[in-house]
């Protein structure tokens, strides 16, 4: 009891706090600062045309340089910097970056970023997307935005007004993870996506189990009933690759073609108008 120790005294925490609070605080205070330092890096990964193997584009995947953790992956901090309102300067600073750096790549290249919630839901999230394409002078066209269709669970007017404003300007749309939320399909009514993102999950199981194969053809003929491009994501085998290919999809991303790579790799990497992987060299679009 803290009046047990007298008047005056004030415990903020208990003793006995839990060690996964301290580290979380502790994290977070190194979130913020990392903030300040310009400690975030983007690597990308190249998104492959399955009609000609070209490269059509790259996501952009932030990662932390930490002075003694080394790179961090997003999976360990995104949901911290959602939680705490950091990946608002973060998204942005992610966004300005990808502009900057797809707009000294050939002009067939766009440039995927993936975008959190809690950013679409901010206000002037329109705002500094069009402030980033302005800024590195990237036309509209070649940047993509992911989302996922949590996007769409809440606040859906705003966000739907906010999705809508920006692919009138050129943006395209993409839904990330598909098929692992769920009523996805009646999202894909709600909004005008230009590509369905097709998650790592249904091609990790299709080789081994003809279900997945199948939601992946259902997935790729819903979605050219609709208009929309489907990507395969997570694609590691080359019998995966066959079974995408003959499952219909039209691009695919995955560790076959190229891991995400750091900026100054993947500049030289479309200079020399090669991207390695599977049984040959996928040359790229330009
Ligand atoms: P995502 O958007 O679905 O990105 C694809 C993830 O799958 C990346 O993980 C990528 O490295 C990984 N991946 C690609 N090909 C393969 C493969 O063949 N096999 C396997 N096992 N994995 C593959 P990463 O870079 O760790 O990113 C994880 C997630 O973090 C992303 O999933 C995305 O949701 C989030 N994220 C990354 N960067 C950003 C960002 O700038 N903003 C926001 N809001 N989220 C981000
Ligand atoms: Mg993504
Ligand atoms: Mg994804
Ligand atoms: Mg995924």
């Amino acid at each position: 009891e803290a009046k047990a120790e007298g008047r005056g005294t004030f415990r903020l925490f208990e003793p006995q706090m839990d060690e996964t609070v301290r580290e979380r605080l502790h994290l977070e205070r190194e979130l913020r600062e990392a903030l300040q330092a310009d400690r975030f890096e983007l690597h990308y990964q190249p998104l492959v045309d399955l009609s000609d193997n070209r490269i059509t584009g790259m996501e952009a995947l932030v990662r932390w340089r930490h002075p003694e953790r080394g790179l961090v992956s997003p999976a360990l901090f995104i949901p911290l910097a959602e939680e705490t309102g950091l990946i608002v300067p973060l998204g942005e600073w992610v966004l300005r970056q990808a502009c900057r750096d797809a707009a000294g790549w050939p002009d067939g290249i766009s440039v995927a970023v993936n975008v959190s919630p809690i950013q679409l839901r901010h206000r002037g999230f329109a705002q500094s997307v069009l402030a980033a394409l302005a800024t590195s002078g990237l036309v509209a066209t070649r940047l993509e935005l992911e989302i996922t269709e949590s996007v769409l669970l809440d606040d859906t007017e705003a966000n739907l007004e906010t999705l809508h404003t920006l692919r009138k300007l050129g943006v395209r749309i993409s839904m990330d993870d598909f098929g692992t939320g769920y009523s996805s399909i009646s999202y894909l009514r709600r909004f005008p996506f230009d590509k369905i993102k097709i998650d790592r999950s249904f091609v990790r199981d299709c080789a081994a189990q003809s279900e997945a194969g199948a939601i992946i053809r259902a997935i790729v003929s819903l979605g050219a009933s609709l208009g929309i491009t489907t990507l395969v994501e997570g694609v590691e085998t080359e019998p995966q690759l066959a079974t995408v290919r003959a499952e219909g999809a039209q691009e695919v991303q995955g560790y076959l073609f190229s891991p995400p790579r750091p900026a100054a790799e993947i500049a030289a990497l479309l200079e020399a108008g090669t991207c390695p992987g599977g049984d040959g060299d996928r040359t790229m679009a330009a």
